[in-house]
């Protein structure tokens, strides 16, 4: 689960991070109201989406030199006028894609003088079973460029999970990142409250791009993304009430009602598996003949009927969707369940595209007698490669 920056901000200086004063918006009235309050001189104007690159973005609806999702503002008149320009606006960044995300929120922030901008996330890494600081003085910009044109510039420090959060941990990411004087000091507690913070609130990821030095030489957070483990939110009611749902795709919010592990994806082709081996296999075939699938959907082991009426109901419901495949292995998941769960769907919702099917193990006859039964223009198959082909050729009218 993804916050807003603001909320990540304030969260970071309950575990004394040093972050700038700033005050959230929703209209243009709360934004000049907040920018009065804090009293400048120098006022940045953020707009809140769950997306990174906001700075460098383009709104639909301004001309494409127009400024992007982060401004500095040096008077109220300015604030008021950005708060214009952004709110109910589309800001399309490198991680939006195309469509961009409108925004909603705004965050109206104490500008900084910046000598230095510098990048520090920390992650869950598998490899250690560890967390791992990645850190780089190319802070600023999008650190996958980094990655890929100066790999020597970023630099991966990890913290013990047995001995806790130790200092020369701290210290070895400062001299990484070319600090000196008292700013060692400070990112020996900075790191060390960041990794506090990480830990107690079950992040997977926390990213400060940038991370700066300003000019009296301070370290201060100017970014905050955070995502949350969703394995641990149900020990964080604190963490789930910042949710914002505008945020998120409707159709996974819906299969999480469910328990459904569903992932929306921009191909054609709508599926839904059991096993996620099998509904990864699913995908891949399908991209194998030349088509995309549409979501990754694994409904589970022990499906309802019910939920299995969800799943078939959230697949039909996106207008991208040109074709079903439902791929089934029969083992704890029952056939007859599958279908007559896709036949509750198809009659309250109707079918408008072509449905492979494919059924195999677990009462599979007594699945494949419902479908047939039911009259319903299901194309039957006998196998995943098969299957694929088939709804492949359906959805391209052959
Ligand atoms: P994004 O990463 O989504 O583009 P950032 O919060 O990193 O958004 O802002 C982009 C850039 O704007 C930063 O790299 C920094 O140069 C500048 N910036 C952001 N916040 C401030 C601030 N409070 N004061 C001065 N400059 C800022
Ligand atoms: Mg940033």
């Amino acid at each position: 689960m993804n916050i807003h920056e603001y909320q990540a901000k304030a969260l970071l200086r309950d575990y004394g991070l040093p972050v700038s004063r700033g005050i959230p918006a929703f209209t243009v009235d709360e934004a000049v109201k907040a920018a009065k309050d804090m009293g400048g001189p120098l006022w940045v104007v953020k707009s809140q989406i769950h997306a990174g690159g906001r700075g460098k973005g383009k709104f639909k609806e301004l001309p494409a030199d127009a400024k992007g999702g982060v401004r500095l503002a040096k008077s109220v008149d300015e604030v008021k006028a950005f708060a214009k320009e952004m709110l109910g606006h589309t800001l399309v960044t490198v991680q939006t894609g195309p469509a961009g995300k409108q925004v909603n929120r705004l965050y109206i922030e104490d500008g900084s003088d910046i000598a230095r901008e510098l990048y520090l996330s920390a992650l869950v890494d598998r490899a250690t079973g560890s967390v791992g600081f990645v850190v780089s003085t190319e802070g600023g910009m999008d650190i996958e460029t980094v990655a890929h044109d100066t790999p020597e510039k970023i630099h991966t420090f990890h913290v013990d999970p047995a001995a806790g959060y130790q200092p020369y941990v701290g210290r070895n990411i400062a001299y990484a990142l070319g600090l000196e004087g008292k700013q060692i000091k400070q990112a020996v507690k900075l790191v060390g409250d960041l990794y506090r913070a990480f830990v107690e609130k079950d992040m997977a990821m926390l990213e400060i791009n940038p991370l700066i030095v300003s000019k009296e030489g301070d370290l201060r957070v100017l970014d905050a993304k955070v995502n949350f483990d969703s394995n641990a939110l149900f020990r964080h009611p604190e963490i789930v009430a910042l949710r914002d749902e505008t945020e998120e795709d409707a159709k996974e919010i819906e299969a999480s009602k469910y328990d459904l592990a569903y992932i929306a994806l921009d191909g054609t082709i709508g599926c839904m598996v059991n096993g996620a081996g099998l509904a990864m296999a699913t995908l891949d075939i399908i991209q194998l003949y030349g088509e995309s699938p549409a979501n990754f959907l694994d409904v589970g082991g022990g499906a309802s009927e019910e939920k299995v009426t969800a799943a078939f109901k959230i697949i039909t419901s996106d207008p991208q969707v040109k074709g079903i495949l439902v791929n089934i292995f029969g083992g704890i998941m029952k056939c007859d369940i599958i279908a007559r769960g896709v036949l509750a769907a198809v009659t309250a919702v109707g079918l408008k595209v072509p449905l492979v099917v494919r059924l195999t193990g677990t009462n599979e006859e007594l699945g494949k007698q419902i479908i047939r039964e039911s009259g319903l223009n299901v194309i039957p198959a006998d196998n995943l490669d098969d299957a694929a082909q088939k709804i492949v050729k359906a959805v391209r009218g052959a």
